[in-house]
């Protein structure tokens, strides 16, 4: 649903390094997730419990 909206975050890895664990907050300025080794790249992040990364991955699928 994403793609069609015209805008596709990465939700399944790290936008910074493609890391698929660790996943531990999202980038609005990257599009995209961060894992624990880069969270430091954007301190406007926004904090994602594990458990929610997990579906968001799920769903974009
Ligand atoms: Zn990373």
């Amino acid at each position: 649903m994403y793609k069609e909206a015209g805008f596709a975050p990465v939700v399944t890895h790290c936008v910074s390094c493609g890391n698929r664990q660790d996943l531990k907050a999202f980038s609005i300025a990257n599009g995209g997730m961060l894992c624990r080794n880069c969270l430091h790249i954007d301190e406007n992040k926004i904090a994602i419990p594990e458990k929610v990364a997990k579906l968001m991955a799920l769903f974009a699928g």
